[in-house]
């Protein structure tokens, strides 16, 4: 902290020796020059100013009055030369008395200039996987479905087995999906891995909720895959899954229907082929005609590549829930004599790449800014 000096107060003079006076007048000028390095703004200027120079009891006026008008008349004319040269002096002070330096610096630095236009953040935009997703699961919650989510590091237990995967299913080898390490003194059911699906939610549900419930389920999952133009070890699902009494596949059929019109648009057509999942009983592939080409398998004269000029594009796996996977919670008021129910489940990231005719996905995850700009 700086050292407050006291304020300088004009004293009466007694002794109007040489020695004395120039005592008195060496002590206004050493007061006048402290006070006027203190000054740190304008209003301080203006009051320092005011105090040394005002006509009425300014410290000028004050000298004048005590020193001259007190001096004996033969001390009068010494006293008045150096009384006309001291005021000379603080006159000059004061005039070159200014706000220091350092403040002066710091203050324009903190000048706001308000005619600058304001910072601009530019707007994020959606990903395109993330805005497909967001586009399907928007499609089924308008029909009553609530979102459900769970772990990505998952149990075999809920990844395989009540899900009816037999103990030998391939998928359970090593080249197809991705073990955490140092498991192997786990029992085979606890065993942790990354989920290969979004199923393992089906299970975790009905194990919280009681039927009836209409759930779809985004995530990512992980396979053992390579990366290449149309693999990653990472992507995204959405799986489905309606459970109720007297649920048929004429329910499956027409809900799936009415999400492929309402996505792809209403002219396209559905279409089911028997086909196989270990949790599903029967199964079927979803096709809808291919909303490239619109099903003529061309585009003018050249073929439509991606539905291999078959005019079909497959889009999802389906089935009825497997009444095996209901005896996993049969607990929880899934009898499979009293219910049953639906369940679906499709790739994001191969939907994306279609309806934004993108034919690297790996694209879809290297994060670069050009590719990614097209779809804001
Ligand atoms: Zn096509």
């Amino acid at each position: 902290m700086k050292n407050k000096i006291v304020s300088y107060i004009v004293p009466k003079l007694t002794d109007y020796s040489a020695a004395a006076l120039e005592k008195a007048v060496g002590e206004c000028i050493a007061a006048c020059k402290s006070e006027s390095e203190e000054v740190r703004n304008d209003a301080e200027l203006k009051s320092f100013r005011d105090r040394w120079m005002a006509r009425k009891n300014g410290i000028l006026t004050q000298i004048n009055d005590l020193w001259l008008k007190g001096a004996a008349k033969d001390a009068k004319r010494e006293a008045g030369i150096r009384v006309n040269a001291l005021k000379a002096r603080i006159t000059e002070m004061v005039d070159a008395a200014h706000v220091a330096e350092t403040d002066a610096d710091s203050l324009s630095a903190e000048r706001v200039d308000i005619s600058l236009p304001g910072i601009r953040r530019p707007i994020g935009a959606e990903h395109p996987v993330i805005k497909t997703r967001n586009e399907i699961v928007g499609v089924f919650e308008r029909l009553g479905y609530s979102v459900a989510e769970g772990p990505v590091v998952e149990t075999d237990y809920y990844n395989f087995e009540a899900l009816n995967f037999p103990p030998n299913h391939p998928a359970r080898d090593t080249q197809d999906t991705l073990f955490i390490g140092a498991q192997q003194s786990k029992p085979q059911r606890d065993r942790l891995l990354l989920r290969t699906h979004t199923s393992p939610v089906q299970i975790r549900t009905m194990e919280k909720m009681r039927p009836p419930i209409r759930i779809v389920i985004p995530g990512t999952v992980h396979r053992n895959d390579p990366p290449d133009a149309s693999h990653s070890p990472m992507f995204h699902q959405i799986e489905g899954l309606a459970v109720d009494t007297n649920i048929t596949f004429g329910d499956l059929k027409g809900t799936l229907d009415h999400a492929m019109k309402a996505l792809f648009g209403s002219s396209v057509k559905t279409h089911f082929r028997p086909s196989f999942f270990p949790f599903t009983e029967p199964s079927a592939e979803l096709y809808v005609t291919c909303f490239i080409c619109g099903g003529s398998g061309k585009r003018s004269s050249d073929p439509c590549r991606p539905c291999k000029q078959t005019g079909w594009i497959e889009v999802l796996g389906c089935g009825m829930v497997d009444p095996n996977v209901f005896e996993f919670v049969k607990d929880n008021g899934y009898d499979p004599k009293k219910v049953s129910g639906f369940a679906f489940g499709m790739g994001v990231d191969r939907l994306a790449l279609l309806k934004y005719g993108v034919d690297d996905i790996q694209l879809f995850f290297q994060g670069d800014v050009r590719f990614l700009q097209q779809f804001g």
